[in-house]
């Protein structure tokens, strides 16, 4: 393999940190193009992997290919001809060495023409047919043979990288290929022999080479697995540790719970519990019962009964005398929670309030002395709440309803005040697999199944031809005394105005000319917040039939007569979104139906709206969406301080992240501060990867 040598005294001081520019081959100007690329050091290079392999098969005498093989041939160009006039277009050339004669043609061969010429040799690798009784390759991979390239396969095999102006993918691998011959210095083994060989991982070393410098398909699969589960391992451990800070550098106050405390809390709620409910509850109070802050994910669709869920720990903890913050994205939301908090109850002595933006001057002042006496039980506001001067005597649990929005460093910001026990409510089905890696140092309770007595949903999708039918539809439920929700879509956080726009001519739209005989009105995020209550409260007592709005209804209102879902633009929501969405209607026996309205010839959207109209299981729905768009927009792994996946995806190499998750997990219950001498290597990684997102800065 022709690489150049490092000089000597390159070779006496390359290591992970070195800049790439003192490699041969970079000078400073190279370097900052190597910089675009994100590779600033010999680390970064080393971990510059290949986006795809060339395997060039055996080379073979033309004389000597047979149909079906796949092989690689030298031979010099006889003829080459461009047929542009048929149906595919195709350039053609013949090939001869001194055993034979070969076709190769390449369809929409065009570029070709100029490219290769008659009198050149070149290498092609490819499949062999026979077309007419005549030796073929079709479509083969080529390259035209110059000192470059001399005759020989080698120079064509490994990895190809992701080039950029200024640097092709070839002048990376040659800056690479001598750096490969150190690795003995600069990688080392995380694992000992033992592990590696029960996990079927190659060492870390030879996963290095390979993943450049594949000798065969077999090697390189090995270099990957083993170089994805190192990623998935340092991720895991990173979150491993982060939640072994949290659980043993923090003190929580344990609230207990006995059979008293538990039928007392029972008894405020009007029907039995569902299976689901009862299992999330006893986890919670086991839990809340530990002197270890809870830190727990609620999961579970919109109306499976989180609330119910979320007010048993509000409770359990007034009853160890401890106060509580409930928290929401939108005061609209913080409102709903509240009021259904106000039903349940009801006659109750336990002092509750609900803090809003209207909440000002003397009143306030007198609120913020009652929470900081301690007087007030349960305190119910928006997220806003902690940034506040709001102080609380003892505050023994934080409930957060995130509906879908993540706030993590919301939640980083209250360990700073005490350390509660923190329950976060999503009705995001998330995927296992995100949350094992996004959350992965939350606990997990899922309610699955929701409350008995909720009407079937039914979706249908409705373009511009049955949009008339559709609204006769609606006229028929509404004059049933029915109510409907029509939302239009966001178009940017930037164009709100023109979001706001849209509902309102939607609105007029719909007032003055679809449904004259009905009450339409209308409700957007920017109406002061007094007229969003007035709106959503006359909606709620059914004085309003059709409200039409922007995406705020998404955030949690509970209006079980509204039995059907317009959703304008559908192909323009998430899949999340819209079964959000659809989550609102289906609230009470009755039958109800979600219309998605969208025109859209786009194979991805209507494949999205099918997986709509076929299920209504969020789980399946969240596990589409994170094939369709990938973990990336669905969620952010940087807003959560980890590092992004370079070559592991979380999608596909599930197995590989279970058995990394456990193994991480593992390692910090027996050497929570990874002191030990094996762990030497694996803790030096970890910081460098992490740095203090995950605070291991501390644990050193
Ligand atoms: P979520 O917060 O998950 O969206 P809620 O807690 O608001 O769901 O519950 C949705 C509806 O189901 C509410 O009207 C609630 O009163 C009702 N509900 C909750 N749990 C039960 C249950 N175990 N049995 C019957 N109805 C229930
Ligand atoms: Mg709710």
């Amino acid at each position: 393999m022709a690489t150049t040598k490092l000089n000597t005294k390159q070779k006496n001081q390359i290591n992970l940190s070195m800049p790439v520019q003192f490699l041969k081959g970079v000078g400073p100007a190279r370097a900052e193009t190597f910089a675009q690329l994100g590779v600033e050091t010999v680390g970064d290079l080393l971990e510059y992997f290949p986006r795809d392999w060339n395997f060039v098969p055996e080379p073979c005498k033309i004389g000597r290919m047979r149909p079906n093989q796949t092989v690689t041939v030298f031979g010099m160009v006889e003829s080459t001809d461009y047929q542009s006039f048929r149906r595919q277009p195709l350039f053609e050339a013949m090939i001869s060495d001194d055993t034979g004669v070969c076709r190769i043609v390449w369809f929409h061969g065009g570029y070709l023409r100029g490219q290769l010429e008659p009198g050149q040799i070149i290498m092609a690798s490819g499949k062999v047919t026979l077309y007419k009784h005549q030796l073929q390759m079709t479509n083969p991979k080529f390259f035209v043979l110059d000192e470059e390239h001399p005759q020989s396969a080698d120079s064509f095999s490994g990895g190809i990288y992701p080039a950029c102006k200024g640097l092709t993918s070839r002048q990376i691998k040659r800056v690479i290929a001598p750096v490969l011959d150190h690795l003995n210095e600069l990688v080392s083994e995380f694992y000992d022999k033992g592990f590696l060989k029960e996990a079927s991982l190659i060492s870390r070393k030879d996963a290095f080479s390979w993943i450049h410098l594949p000798p065969d398909e077999e090697k390189l699969s090995q270099a990957k697995r083993r170089l994805k589960y190192d990623e998935l391992f340092l991720m895991q451990l990173g979150l491993a540790l982060r939640r072994y800070k949290v659980l043993h550098f923090s003190k929580a106050v344990p609230c207990g719970c006995t059979d008293k405390i538990d039928s007392r809390i029972r008894k405020r709620f009007p029907f039995l519990l569902t299976e689901d409910q009862d299992s999330c509850i006893s986890e919670i109070a086991a839990d809340m019962g530990k002197s270890e802050p809870m830190n727990r994910l609620l999961q579970g669709d919109v109306g499976s009964g989180k609330t119910v869920v979320a007010l048993y720990a509000a409770l359990l903890a007034v009853a160890n005398k401890m106060q509580v913050a409930i928290m929401a994205p939108t005061e609209i939301l913080a409102g709903q929670h509240f009021l259904s908090i106000e039903r349940y109850l009801k006659n109750s002595s336990v002092k509750r309030i609900l803090i809003t933006g209207g909440l000002t001057g003397k009143k306030r002042s007198q609120v913020i002395k009652a929470i900081g006496s301690g007087e007030i039980d349960i305190v119910v506001g928006t997220v806003a709440l902690l940034q506040s001067d709001i102080e609380f005597q003892k505050l023994g649990v934080v409930i957060i309803d995130e509906q879908h929005k993540f706030g993590v460093a919301q939640r980083a910001e209250l360990r700073k005040q005490a350390t509660p026990h923190c329950l976060v409510m999503t009705a995001t089905p998330i995927p296992r697999t995100l949350a094992m890696t996004a959350f992965g140092d939350l606990d997990v309770s899922i309610i699955r199944h929701s409350p008995p007595g909720r009407g079937a949903v039914v979706t249908r999708w409705v373009n511009r031809y049955n949009r008339p039918k559709a609204y006769e539809f609606i006229r028929e439920r509404l004059k049933a005394k029915k109510q409907a929700y029509f939302v239009y879509p966001r178009i940017t956080a930037a164009e709100q105005a023109d979001e706001v726009k849209a509902a309102t001519d939607e609105w007029e739209q719909l007032s003055k000319k679809v449904f004259p005989e009905f009450n339409v009105e209308l409700l957007h995020g920017q109406m002061p917040s007094a007229k969003k209550q007035q709106v959503m409260s006359e909606f709620r007592k059914g004085k309003i039939d059709v409200l039409v709005s922007t995406i705020v209804v998404e955030v949690g209102v509970d209006v079980p007569n509204a039995t059907i879902m317009v959703v304008e633009g559908a192909d323009r929501f998430g899949l999340a979104q819209l079964h959000q969405l659809r989550g609102r209607i289906g609230r009470s026996d009755a039958k109800s139906y979600c219309l998605l309205f969208a025109e859209t010839d786009n194979e991805t959207a209507k494949s999205r709206l099918e997986i709509m109209i076929r299920s209504n299981d969020g789980f399946e729905i969240a596990e589409h969406d994170l094939r369709l768009r990938g973990p990336g927009e669905m969620f952010s792994t940087r807003q959560h301080g980890l590092p992004d996946l370079k070559i592991a995806s979380i999608v596909d190499d599930y197995d590989l992240l279970v058995m990394a998750r456990k193994n991480a997990f593992e390692m910090v219950s027996q050497d929570p501060m990874l002191t030990r001498a094996e762990h030497r290597n694996i803790r030096r990684a970890l910081l460098k990867k992490f740095g203090d997102a995950i605070g291991l800065a501390d644990v050193a």
